[in-house]
């Protein structure tokens, strides 16, 4: 999926899947939709990527496997580069995954992320992240995430079949999910993405310029933007009282979508109790009568993603780390730490303070 960050959009590496061959969606085994705990990660990396990458990747796949309490089997491509064409070792990675691919098909320009359901493999593709801390660790979330929506909607995420999804919530829900997770494992990072989602919607409706509505269903729609559409996802998990349930926004939605054969209207409704159009009127009025005070009331106002999957399909106790996580922060004096967690199991905890901060 294409990631961009409003209201600036990064610069950015685009890559694109290729759709796969036009028209004809292949069978997909039985298990493609299940999650498990020990999904294997077939790693593809850019020999250029600076030492710091694997083991944040690894800790950031590992806290998102906590998290949904289980994954899918994924070849993940990584690359370091801004630009296109790419060197030579970030072509190769790319290369590594070709024979996955269908025939013909290859991996395109695109932006930092693209996900293929090849009949035979998932492909994530990423892009070294230089904007901040925060975002290099947001981004693997979100675009996690859409492997797991998208292993969930089954034949529905393959070639054509794709377009018809809902864009505002395949991007809403995932940009929610990276933003929890950096507030929720990243606090150190000072990074609150909610919070400026919420100050770039307000400022929206109140230029006049926020209008949701049907246009916000097609990835082809020009006012696509991260920052409104998680407002959106939201004010849904507000109204609908999802913040306790937060299951229903990452994994049941998908798996009804699929079940109503991509009818997602007819999900939604029957999920969340109202239309989409319904829904879209609701936000609308929300967004042009309210105070930036009172949007704030919209937001989970504490941590919820310890409630993205029940504690029964969670194969070890969940730990909710708030804690300093990695690069030097403005203010390397104080490291604040807080620990939470779900579940009755008890749970050892090593807290380990040092100088030199350097752990992932
Ligand atoms: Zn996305």
């Amino acid at each position: 999926m294409v990631h961009h960050e409003a209201p600036t959009p990064p610069p950015t590496l685009s890559i694109h899947a290729a759709p796969t061959t036009a028209g004809h969606v292949h069978a997909l085994p039985s298990s493609w939709s299940v999650p498990t705990v020990a999904a294997p990660v077939h790693r593809h990396f850019d020999a250029a990527l600076p030492d710091e990458w694997a083991p944040l990747f690894t800790r950031c796949f590992e806290d998102v496997r906590a998290i949904l309490g289980g994954t899918f089997e994924c070849h993940v491509v990584a690359v370091h580069t801004h630009r296109w064409p790419a060197g030579s070792s970030a072509r190769a990675a790319l290369d590594s995954v070709a024979p996955l691919l269908s025939g013909g098909t290859q991996l395109q320009v695109g932006d930092y992320c693209t996900f293929q359901a090849a009949p035979r493999a998932r492909i994530l593709v990423l892009q070294y992240d230089t904007i901040c801390p925060a975002h290099r660790r947001s981004v693997i979330a979100h675009e996690y995430l859409h492997v797991h929506q998208m292993s969930l909607l089954r034949e529905l995420a393959l070639g054509p079949a794709h377009d018809t999804l809902p864009m505002w919530l395949m991007e809403g829900t995932a940009a929610l999910f990276e933003h929890l997770y950096i507030n929720e494992f990243w606090s150190g990072l000072h990074r609150d993405g909610l919070e400026a989602a919420l100050r770039f919607a307000h400022a929206e409706a109140t230029a006049g310029r926020l209008a949701f509505g049907r246009r916000k269903e097609t990835y082809e729609d020009v006012s696509m933007n991260y920052f409104v559409e998680v407002c959106a996802v939201c004010y849904l998990a507000h109204v609908c009282a999802l913040w306790t349930r937060v299951e229903v926004l990452i994994t049941t939605l998908w798996s009804r979508i699929y079940e109503a054969q991509g009818e997602w209207r007819g999900a939604f409704d029957s999920l969340f109790g109202r239309s989409p159009d319904t829904f879209y009127d609701d936000f609308n009025r929300f967004t042009a009568s309210t105070t930036l005070e009172q949007m704030r009331r919209i937001l989970p106002h504490a941590p919820v993603l310890g409630y993205c999957c029940p504690d029964t399909s969670r194969a070890e106790p969940f730990l909710r780390r708030l804690a300093y996580g990695g690069e030097r922060t403005e203010s390397p004096g104080r490291v604040r730490v807080h620990l939470g967690r779900c579940g009755p199991e008890r749970v050892g905890v090593t807290l380990t303070v040092g100088r030199s901060m350097v752990a992932n």
